[in-house]
């Protein structure tokens, strides 16, 4: 297992100041039901506790994928890992979960 860089929600959020808007990116989930909220602005960064790999979700899909998802795959090694693993980190000015 490869050392992973463990970055600050500071760092996490300052990356993510020059983007404008902060699309769901579920917003086109393939697998089943994503309770994705097609209207809704991403709320949260979900950072994956093996990689750190990280992705901007709405608030329907985090509380989806931290209340009821079994497991919830890393998206760069695709390993599973139990929600509470991963780190749910509310945007700027959203409440957290
Ligand atoms: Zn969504
Ligand atoms: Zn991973």
């Amino acid at each position: 297992m490869p050392s992973v860089e463990v970055e600050s929600d500071l760092d996490l959020l300052a990356e993510l100041v020059e983007v404008d808007e902060f699309p769901c990116c579920d917003a086109n989930h393939p697998r089943g039901v994503s309770f994705h909220d097609p209207s809704a602005p991403a709320e949260f960064l979900i950072v994956s506790p093996c990689c750190g790999d990280r992705g901007l979700l709405c608030r329907a899909r985090s509380q989806y994928l931290r209340n009821v998802a079994a497991t919830i795959h890393c998206m760069r090694c695709d390993q599973r890992w139990p929600p509470e693993r991963y780190r749910f980190i509310p945007l700027p000015g959203f409440l957290p979960l």
